[in-house]
């Protein structure tokens, strides 16, 4: 019969604990979740040099790994609905469309367009190419859509991504880059392709910032953000603040353009950058385009009082109050002791030009109608309102050269003519969705080429069969 010594035991409790301990370890590695910045972007660089050993077939494989889990009907729900719980922002059926589109409609590989010369000398490609670990900042306006968006355009680019989520959304980021991970390593990708720290913050995204390992950084947010990347000193892509403005004509057609802009500036309570922020109206439409747009769920609020009480709780200074962004209707009205009729989901108030509301970005359901004499006042108003961000603008007209001449000079990377704003993005309108905007550094609406690098291989003398 054996004794059980107690250096028996002893041995036996130390190989327990070392086993859960390396457990709880590789958990957390294949979780994708890092205690520190460093250790998440050294982990992420190993996984880009394993990556870089896997096919094109494999890519393909992980993305559509990525877009099926996004697209779990359960996944859905629960992405949308605790984004708005943990966020305050926006409402579950928008979030569920955005989630939705950014796994459907993100393109993967098939971006990735090879360019090719050939003649006497030889053949000469152009390739795009990954630029290793991304460095990505994502907003609190669209936690779960921008992962999806980016995850799948930097994954598909054959990168390797750490992201800095918004510390308030981090629960809902870390939900889902622990989904990803864990699907990821089912369909046999190299461990840690998506990481991301326990607690984002300002400070780990310096950190990140200034990381060597990290070659490329792409901040979707505000101007402070915005601004840090590009002072990095290294590559950076900038999706920055919009306000776009919603002109609408004497030729539109107003029934039409009022359920738009309706739609539009009401689309997760006006949380999406290319929502409508405010409309410029030529004055022989205006009171049709506000009695259409009632009829769609608007409520006017017509009281000077009311509308300095709703300035006063939601407006500070040259910002929104961030308790209120992404707020309901008939919260913010019932917070200025209003209570709107049920199906109310836009507040719309008639206010001159130079108004808070059509300055701020206030990225609630309060849109600024103005009054404008003809459309090129409009024209110039608009250019005005947007302040030059580049961003986005919507055009309700049916004159081709008013249209025209709108695009010219608004100069947005986005131009949307006779529909909701989110058509811009893919969601009712022709076209890829991103969520990441480049207007101020130009890549416009960002894809997996945007995500990479453009390098040239030259094979001399050869494989010219023309
Ligand atoms: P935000 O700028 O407050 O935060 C964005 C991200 O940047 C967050 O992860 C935040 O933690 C980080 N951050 C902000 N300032 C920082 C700093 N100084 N140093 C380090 N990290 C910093 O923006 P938000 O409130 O989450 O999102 C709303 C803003 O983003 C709006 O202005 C909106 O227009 C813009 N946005 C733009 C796009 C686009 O594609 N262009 C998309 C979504 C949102």
């Amino acid at each position: 019969m054996t004794m059980i010594t107690p250096e028996t035991v002893r041995k036996v409790v130390a190989e327990v604990v070392r086993e859960v301990v390396s457990r709880r370890e590789q958990t957390a590695a294949s979780d994708g979740i890092f205690a520190d910045m460093d250790s998440a972007i050294v982990a992420a660089d190993a996984a880009w040099r394993e990556y870089l050993g896997c096919s094109m077939k494999d890519r393909a494989r992980f993305v559509k790994v990525i877009r099926d889990v996004s697209l779990v009907p359960e996944n859905l729900e629960y992405m949308a609905r605790s984004a708005v719980e943990e966020t305050g922002m926006g409402n579950v059926p928008d979030k569920i469309a955005k989630n939705r589109a950014a796994a459907e409609l993100t393109p993967g590989t098939e971006d990735l367009i090879t360019e090719a010369w050939s003649g006497d000398d030889g053949l000469t490609t152009i390739e795009i190419s990954p630029f290793g670990v991304i460095g990505a900042i994502t907003p609190t306006t669209n936690p779960t859509e921008t992962i999806i968006n980016n995850a799948i355009g930097m994954i598909a680019a054959g990168n390797a991504v750490v992201f800095s989520p918004h510390p308030r959304a981090t629960k809902i980021s870390h939900w889902l880059i622990r989904k990803l991970n864990q699907a990821l390593a089912e369909a046999g990708a190299p461990a840690n392709l998506i990481v991301t720290v326990t607690e984002p913050s300002i400070e780990n995204t310096n950190a990140m910032m200034q990381h060597k390992l990290v070659r490329l950084l792409v901040a979707t947010g505000g101007p402070g953000i915005v601004k840090a990347v590009l002072s990095s000193g290294k590559k950076a892509i900038g999706a920055g603040a919009g306000n776009p403005p919603a002109l609408v004509d004497a030729t539109a057609m107003i029934e039409k353009a009022a359920k738009d802009i309706v739609d539009g500036a009401s689309f997760d309570n006006n949380l999406p950058c290319t929502s409508e922020k405010e409309v410029l109206v030529v004055a022989p439409v205006a009171d049709l385009l506000k009695f259409e747009m009632l009829k769609n769920g608007a409520y006017e609020l017509r009281d000077p009082e009311l509308i300095a009480k709703l300035v006063a709780l939601i407006v500070d200074g040259r910002h929104a109050v961030p308790d209120w962004v992404g707020k309901s209707a008939t919260v913010l009205l019932e917070a200025i002791g209003v209570t709107a009729p049920p199906g109310t989901r836009l507040v719309i108030a008639e206010v001159p030009f130079d108004h808070p509301f059509v300055r701020v970005e206030l990225m609630m359901p309060v849109l600024a109608i103005v009054r404008v004499k003809d459309v090129d006042e409009g024209m110039d108003l608009a250019v005005l309102a947007e302040h030059g961000n580049r961003h986005t603008a919507i055009m309700h007209s049916t004159d081709v050269n008013a249209l025209t001449k709108m695009a010219k000079r608004i100069q947005t990377t986005i131009f949307v003519k006779n529909g909701p704003s989110y058509a811009g993005i893919g969601i009712g309108g022709e076209g890829y969705c991103t969520f990441t905007i480049a207007g101020p550094t130009g890549e416009g609406l960002t894809s997996a080429r945007t995500f990479a690098r453009r390098r040239r291989c030259v094979l001399v003398g050869g494989l010219n069969v023309r």
